[in-house]
């Protein structure tokens, strides 16, 4: 009979409001470090942990930036190497891993799902809804980020650390950085700068 390895999925999910090169740098470095087969953005619908306290962009307009930075990356390594999905906007409502997970196992059937937390989030993971469901149905990888060295998911949560390169960004300062008409060349992909003031995003003037 012929042999069967299973695919290695890895599944970064995020707000991406806006996505930035510290998003890119842990994808790229978890696909390599774990060697992965695939390695997807899954941009949040509704990333109700952040909802709460502030209005994020329109799903539909995170996802483009999403696209247009996994282009940019692809086309500079030559190679598909990684994918934006919109599985959780055309799901809609509330994001939930467990829910995103569940129906990458039942779609791809047999997978090595992989999902990847910065380790910012990582002491946060039993807030996630059914969170017993997404141990059971990935391995997480926590990247470390620069800022939140050691924050790890709580006791008994099996996991393995990827030291990502540590770059020092965030949605927050970026969006900040447009508002204020800052520098934020280097901070994400030209394609995505191009994207945010054109569509006047963050305040950018268009
Ligand atoms: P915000 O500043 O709006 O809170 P963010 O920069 O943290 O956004 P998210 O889209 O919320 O970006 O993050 C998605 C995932 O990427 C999270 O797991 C987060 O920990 C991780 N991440 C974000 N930025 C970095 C970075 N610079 N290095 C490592 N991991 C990161």
């Amino acid at each position: 009979m012929e042999e069967h390895t299973p695919q290695r999925v890895g599944v970064f999910g995020g707000t991406f409001d806006p996505v930035h090169s510290g998003h890119l740098a842990v994808a790229l470095e978890v696909r390599h470090r774990l060697e992965l087969d695939r390695m997807l953005l899954v941009v949040a619908n509704d990333p109700w942990q952040k909802t709460v306290f502030n209005s994020v962009t329109p799903a539909r307009f995170r996802f483009e930036m999403v696209r247009a930075a996994v282009a940019a990356a692809n086309e500079t390594i030559g190679a598909s190497v990684l994918e934006a999905s919109d599985h959780e906007i055309r799901r809609g409502g509330r994001t939930c891993t467990a829910d995103t997970l569940a129906a990458l196992d039942a779609q791809t059937g047999g997978t090595d799902l992989f999902v990847v937390v910065g380790s910012d989030v990582a002491a946060s993971l039993d807030t996630w809804e059914r969170p017993e469901e997404v141990q059971r149905l990935a391995t997480t990888v926590v990247a470390e980020r620069a800022g939140s060295v050691g924050g790890r998911p709580p006791p008994g949560w099996e996991h393995v650390v990827v030291e990502a390169p540590a770059l020092e960004v965030s949605s927050t300062d970026v969006r900040n950085r447009f508002r204020n008409g800052r520098p934020v060349l280097g901070l994400l992909p030209t394609p995505v700068i191009d994207y945010v003031r054109s569509n006047g995003l963050y305040g950018s003037p268009r």
